[in-house]
């Protein structure tokens, strides 16, 4: 099922910065009709929302502070979409954080907040609620595909998200809803996420924060623009369920989790 962006509405989180700075950019760029930014960061957003409205027309963009782990604050930035643009076609649910010293906080954001979002999308797109159906990405890594000794939590919260997403994107969620779900996996790209991300690594662990930052130097690294370019085509593609990775600056491809060989009951 092929979804084009011309014309269609979004609600992006975490784009007030970073990879969600850059979806925003590239989905307006190719014809969006509008996007809510949800973000905890007030003045970040600002700007991008003054920059965004200056490059792609006035009204394009709209800020929302949000601290995307309370429940209330996510679905006012929901209620604004539809009171804004009157529909809503496409959810991205990016707001992550990499913390492991605090990671009550990382799993409240990586996990809860995007089981949160799955919902409040499914509530405000889902046909069965009088909606048009759409599209809900999720946000995981490729550390949702891989262990990483420097940050285990981290890796834990992202192979929620494929796990979450891979179950909503099923047959029966779709044909209840119309929403096709679609994980996003980036690899290692330049953010403060990566540059900071020794400073909050698990604490009373031997040299943990140069581990993570050895384990993260491993892999190849790419900039925010080459994940929003993948970001597309994925919106756009990808079949419902299905799991992508963007890394190194190369085109995005999907990933297949390998089938367990243990019997099932049929
Ligand atoms: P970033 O730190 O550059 O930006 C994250 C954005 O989320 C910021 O604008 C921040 O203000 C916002 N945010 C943080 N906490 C929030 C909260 N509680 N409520 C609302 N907004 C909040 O990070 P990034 O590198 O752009 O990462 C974006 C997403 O991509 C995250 O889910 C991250 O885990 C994932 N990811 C990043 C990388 C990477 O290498 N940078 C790789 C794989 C996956």
């Amino acid at each position: 099922m092929v979804f084009e962006i011309q014309g269609k509405f979004a609600l992006i989180t975490g784009g007030a910065a970073g990879i969600g700075l850059a979806y925003t950019v590239e989905l307006l760029k190719n014809g969006l009709g509008g996007v809510v930014i949800a973000d905890i960061d007030g003045l970040k957003g600002s700007e991008a929302v003054d920059y965004l409205n200056k490059k792609y027309g006035a009204n394009k963009a709209v800020f929302i502070k949000t601290d995307v782990t309370k429940a209330d604050q996510l679905e006012a930035a929901f209620k604004l979409a539809i009171s804004t643009f009157k529909k809503l076609d496409l959810v991205i649910n990016n707001a992550g954080i990499m913390n492991d010293a605090n990671w009550e906080l990382e799993i409240a954001i990586n996990c809860n907040a995007v089981v949160q979002g799955s919902l409040l999308g499914m509530k405000y797109m889902g046909k069965n609620n009088g909606g048009n159906g759409g599209v809900i990405v999720n946000i995981a890594s490729i550390l949702g595909l891989q262990e990483l000794d420097g940050c285990p939590i981290y890796v834990g919260t992202k192979h929620f998200v494929v796990g979450l997403n891979r179950s909503f994107g099923t047959p029966y969620y779709f044909n209840l809803t119309g929403i096709k779900f679609l994980t996003m996996c980036p690899g290692v790209t330049d953010t403060p996420l990566i540059s900071e991300a020794s400073k909050f690594a698990l604490q009373g662990y031997p040299d943990i924060g140069k581990v993570l930052a050895e384990g993260l130097g491993s892999l190849p690294e790419q900039r925010p623009e080459h994940v929003a370019i993948g970001m597309l085509k994925l919106i756009t593609e990808g079949e419902n369920g299905s799991v992508w990775v963007a890394e190194g600056g190369k085109p995005i491809y999907e990933v297949q989790i390998p089938e367990r060989t243990s019997l099932r009951k049929n």
